[in-house]
């Protein structure tokens, strides 16, 4: 099985969510295909634990996992090769204030993470992507029950 990688748009950039798959598609190209994908009006607590629960022990842990509750997401799986830091390097950095523009999250995020940890908020930086390959896998389990197979274009 070729490496897969499990991408979340986050709820506060859910409104480009096409817009974003379009862009994906369109600079991964034809070898790389979406295998799964699933919209969820309302991210129960719970997944989102499990989804962050390797910063369990950070101080954001709790604010953050409690302001996704119950919010929209758009989850999929990308199957490639060298799929897990190509797409790292399409979104860019955590923090969109140091994120290229050229990088989905320099170019649709307004938010810095200075300032959303002041405020106690996560930072809005619009996509999730996997760390590693055992992270994309531990990951797909954690929300396997929603995702559903998807042709790739
Ligand atoms: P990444 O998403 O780039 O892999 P991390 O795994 O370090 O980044 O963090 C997971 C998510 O937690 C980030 O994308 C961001 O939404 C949030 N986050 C991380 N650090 C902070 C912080 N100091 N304050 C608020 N939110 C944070
Ligand atoms: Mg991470």
């Amino acid at each position: 099985m070729a490496e897969r990688t499990f991408v979340m748009i986050k709820p506060t950039s859910i409104e480009h969510s096409g817009e974003i798959f379009d862009r994906l598609n369109m600079i991964l190209g034809p070898k790389v295909e979406r295998t799964h994908y699933a919209e969820i009006e309302e991210v129960p607590l719970s997944v989102i634990q499990e989804h962050y629960v390797e910063h369990k022990e950070r101080d954001f842990y709790g604010y953050m996992t409690e302001w996704y509750e119950g919010q929209k997401v758009a989850i999929a799986v990308f199957e490639g090769e060298d799929i897990v830091q190509r797409m790292r390097d399409i979104c860019g950095p955590t923090d969109p204030a140091e994120a290229p523009r050229n990088t989905l999250r320099g170019y649709y995020g307004t938010d810095s993470l200075k300032e959303a940890y002041a405020e106690r908020r996560p930072v809005e930086n619009v996509i999730h992507a996997s760390d590693s390959a055992g992270s994309a896998e531990y990951e797909i389990g954690v929300w396997e029950n929603y995702l559903t197979p998807a042709s790739s274009n």
